[in-house]
C-alpha cells in the first residue's frame, strides 16, 4: 500500500533523526513546518471557490463604502467622485439644517464636527508680495477702490458664481465653471478677483501693510496628493486605511470640497507673519484684512465661533471671495458663508 504524503514526510524525519541526536529537534522543526505548509496549501487549494466568493464580496463592500474607502472607491470607478465626497456628511445634523433653513444648530455637534483646513503648504509653495506682483502683472489692474454705497436691497442670486457654497456637505458642483488667471508666475485664481485682490493689496499697503499671497489656486491633482500622502503617512505610523481616511479628512480638506480648487480662496498673510497660525488674527494685517476686506468683496471664511457650523477651525489667514455687497453683509452682520445662504438664498 502506498504511503501517505505524512507517513512519507515523518518517515523521512525520522531517519535523518535517527543518525544524530544533534538533528533531533531540527528535523522536528523542519518537519512541522512542511507539513503546516502542506495542510495550509491542500485546505486552500480545495477551498478555491469559497475564498474567491469570499474576496469578491470584501472587494466590493471595500470598493463601495464610500465614507472609509473613498480614494479607492473613485479609482476603481464603482462610484463617481462626487458621490464619494457628498456622502461623507449627508446625514449629519448641520447638512439637514441647512437644507431646511434652520439656523439653530445643534452644540453637541461640535465636537465631531470641528476639523482643520487643509492649509498643507509643505515648502512647494512661494509667496508673494503686492511688489512681486505688480513686476510681472501687465494683465490685470488694480479695481475700484471705492466701496459700494450700499449693499441693502441688493437681490442675490443663488446661481452667481461667486457665492457658490462649497464645504463638505456641498462638494464642487460637476457643472463649475471657471477660468484661471496667473497671479504671478505659477500663482493663479479665478481671473475674475484679481482686480479686486490687488486694490485690496495696495489699499493695505497704503496702511504700511506688505499682504503675502500664499496657496491660491490649488489643482485637483494637487489637492488629492496632498490627501493620499497624509493616508499614508498615518498608516505608516501604523493606523488602518479607515483609521487613516478618517484622521486626515480632519485636517485636510477631502478633495472636491476645497475652495482653493475653484481659484476663489487665497491664503493670506504678511511679509512680517507668514505661518498659517491662529496666531496671524492678532497681527496687525489679521486684523486689517478681517476689518477691510469686506470691501473688496472677500470675507474670512472660517472665522472663530463659526467652528460648529463651516466645520473647520478658525482660519485667520483664509479668504473667500464672495463680491462686495455679500462680504460686506456677512462683516456687518457676524455671519459666515453658510449662514449667508440660509439667510439670502
Ligand atoms: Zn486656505
Amino acid at each position: 500500500m502506498q504511503k501517505t504524503f505524512r507517513e512519507r514526510v515523518i518517515s523521512y524525519f525520522t531517519n535523518i533523526a535517527k543518525k544524530s541526536r544533534l538533528l533531533q529537534y531540527p528535523c522536528l522543526a523542519a518537519m512541522a513546518v512542511v507539513l503546516g505548509v502542506y495542510y495550509v496549501g491542500r485546505h486552500f487549494a480545495t477551498n478555491v471557490k469559497r475564498y474567491a466568493a469570499v474576496m469578491f464580496v470584501a472587494l466590493f463592500f471595500m470598493s463601495s463604502c464610500s465614507f472609509s474607502f473613498a480614494v479607492f472607491a473613485e479609482k476603481t470607478g464603482f462610484i463617481k467622485a462626487q458621490e464619494t465626497y457628498s456622502a461623507v456628511v449627508e446625514d449629519s445634523d448641520v447638512a439637514l439644517a441647512a437644507q431646511t433653513g434652520e439656523t439653530d444648530y445643534a452644540a453637541d455637534d461640535e465636537e465631531e464636527l470641528t476639523y482643520t483646513e487643509q492649509e498643507y503648504l509643505d515648502g512647494e509653495d512661494t509667496a508673494y508680495t503686492l511688489d512681486d506682483i505688480l513686476e510681472n502683472q501687465e494683465e490685470y489692474q488694480a479695481g475700484d477702490e471705492e466701496t459700494p454705497a450700499s449693499a441693502e436691497n441688493y437681490t442675490f442670486d443663488a446661481s452667481d458664481w461667486r457665492l457658490v457654497l462649497i464645504n463638505k456637505q456641498h462638494p464642487i458642483p460637476e457643472e463649475y465653471d471657471f477660468e484661471l488667471g496667473t497671479i504671478v508666475d505659477s500663482m493663479m485664481c479665478d481671473k475674475r478677483i484679481i482686480s479686486d485682490l490687488l486694490a485690496m493689496m495696495k489699499a493695505a499697503k497704503a496702511d504700511g501693510i506688505n499682504l503675502v499671497i500664499k496657496s491660491p489656486y490649488r489643482t485637483d491633482s494637487r489637492q488629492e496628493t496632498n490627501f493620499n500622502a497624509r493616508i499614508r503617512e498615518y498608516m505608516g505610523q501604523g493606523c488602518s486605511y479607515m483609521e487613516a481616511y478618517k484622521r486626515t479628512s480632519q485636517v485636510i480638506t477631502v478633495p472636491g470640497a476645497s475652495e482653493h480648487q475653484v481659484g476663489l480662496a487665497l491664503d493670506i498673510t504678511c511679509d512680517i507673519y507668514s505661518d498659517l497660525k491662529e496666531g496671524f488674527g492678532e497681527t496687525k494685517a489679521g486684523e486689517w484684512l478681517a476689518e477691510h476686506s469686506c470691501e473688496y468683496g472677500f470675507t474670512l471664511r472660517y472665522p472663530a465661533g463659526k467652528e460648529y457650523i463651516t466645520s473647520i477651525e478658525y482660519e485667520p489667514w483664509h479668504f473667500r471671495y464672495v463680491g462686495r455687497e455679500a462680504a460686506t453683509i456677512m462683516h456687518d452682520e457676524g455671519i459666515c458663508l453658510e449662514e449667508f445662504w440660509d439667510k439670502y438664498l
